[in-house]
């Protein structure tokens, strides 16, 4: 029921907060609630420009979340910006894709050397979706494997929470433990003459938990047991695409997909995922109907065009580990001088920080807390995100801020 009390409704955090228990369920759903940041965050958020973004109280801080993976060039990048606002100008939604859609899927096989053709849906959980319908579509088998505790999506096949799923749902789903040849050799067994697909995500990035990048030889060993048995490696791309390898993340480990499922930083926060394969797959997926009544719009596809030549360019892969490692160390230092013991692992354009004996998290919220007030936007469990606005600068003014935060943080430790 709407509010009875008269003048305007409140509009920042705590008024909107409010307004929103009435009218959506818990407050707010998913990834982005307030309950899966640090108590103390704010919850909406009004803006964002280069490297900060702004909450609905006015407050700016230098952004190390990037929407959670799709900021890649900086917020607002005006070669975007221009795309977007070309294609919204002439009309993004028709009757049937634009020019843009053959641009990109060009730009794509281009760029990613397992990839033969390329199909276009909205988000990971459509590519990820996609990938396993298609794999299961080309082999005629229904077992696919995925590490345990990997994230694919917020679908019933894959989603990581039981609510609302039935056994059903997951009934040719066999787990393995990412990066350990042995449980995959088992769940390919168990598998047997069924498997259709084995999926891994680009690196280990279980939340809360230390990331791990794939060894060479848990590569080699899903390449050659999709060789042998004739399924489908699919990797998982949506959050790590475009950061690690513009080519794929597992260029970086000399393996090549079947498939490949892409969302994220593809169009530099526009709305987009993407599935690439091989021509392997390729008459399968001309015989699979997905859809979506937006899969077709041209601005997120003319901005994926324009932040993948802006990437390219600027050979992104490279400037973002830079920029990582300028703050992972920087970080580190800081945490050693004031007494902390901090994991900083992953690539370092992703990285996780976790505090050691904090199984909890609570010293990393404190942490995150504390950076927050001096204006550093920080996550305590789950991977942060560089973008190419992270410049030497801007990390050495959020450097500055954490600074502060540790030092507040060991004097409230001793107090
Ligand atoms: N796969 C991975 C590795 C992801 O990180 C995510 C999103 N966090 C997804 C799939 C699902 O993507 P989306 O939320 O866009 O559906």
């Amino acid at each position: 029921m709407p509010s009875m009390v008269e003048g305007p409704e409140p509009t920042g955090d705590a008024g909107l907060r409010a307004r929103a228990a009435r009218v959506i369920p818990g407050g707010m759903w998913g990834h982005q609630r307030a309950a899966a940041v640090p108590r103390g965050y704010p919850q909406f958020f009004v803006g964002g420009e280069g490297a900060t973004v702004e909450d609905a109280d006015g407050r700016r801080y230098i952004d190390f979340m990037c929407a959670w993976g799709p900021i890649i060039l900086g917020h607002r990048h005006p070669a975007v910006s221009e795309a977007v606002r070309r294609e919204q100008e002439r009309g993004d939604c028709l009757d049937g894709p634009t020019p843009h859609a053959v641009d990109l899927a060009e730009t794509l096989v281009a760029m990613i050397p397992h990839a033969d053709w390329a199909m276009f849906q909205k988000n990971g959980s459509d590519a990820m979706t996609t990938c396993v319908t298609l794999a299961r579509a080309g082999t005629g088998r229904r077992k696919v494997l995925a590490a345990r505790g990997a994230y694919h999506g917020a679908v019933p096949w894959c989603s990581p929470s039981l609510v609302g799923v039935t056994a059903e749902d997951r009934a040719h789903l066999v787990h393995y433990r990412y990066n350990d040849v042995a449980s995959l050799e088992e769940a390919v067994a168990q598998a047997g003459d069924d498997l259709a697909a084995i999926l891994v995500s680009a690196f280990r990035h279980d939340i809360g938990q230390a990331q791990e990048l794939p060894t060479r030889a848990f590569a080699a060993a899903a390449r050659a047991a999709c060789d042998r048995t004739g399924a489908a490696l699919v990797v998982d791309d949506v959050r790590a695409g475009f950061r690690l390898d513009l080519g794929g993340s597992w260029e970086r480990v000399g393996v090549r997909p079947d498939l490949a499922g892409y969302s994220k930083a593809i169009a530099n926060g526009q709305p987009l995922a993407a599935v690439t394969g091989s021509d392997r797959f390729r008459e399968a997926a001309s015989r699979l109907f997905v859809t979506g009544s937006f899969w077709y719009a041209g601005a997120p596809m003319a901005a994926a065009v324009a932040t993948l030549n802006e990437l390219k360019r600027v050979d992104a892969p490279r400037v973002l580990e830079a920029a990582g490692v300028r703050f992972r160390d920087g970080l580190m230092e800081q945490a050693s001088r004031h007494g902390f013991s901090l994991d900083i692992t992953g690539p370092p354009a992703m990285p996780v920080m976790l505090f050691r004996d904090d199984p909890e998290a609570a010293l990393g919220e404190a942490f995150c807390l504390e950076a927050l007030h001096r204006g550093v936007y920080l996550h305590h469990r789950h991977n942060m995100f560089l973008s190419l606005a992270h410049t030497p600068a801007v990390i050495d003014t959020a450097l500055a801020a954490t600074e502060g935060a540790f030092r507040a943080l060991a004097k409230s430790r001793t107090a």
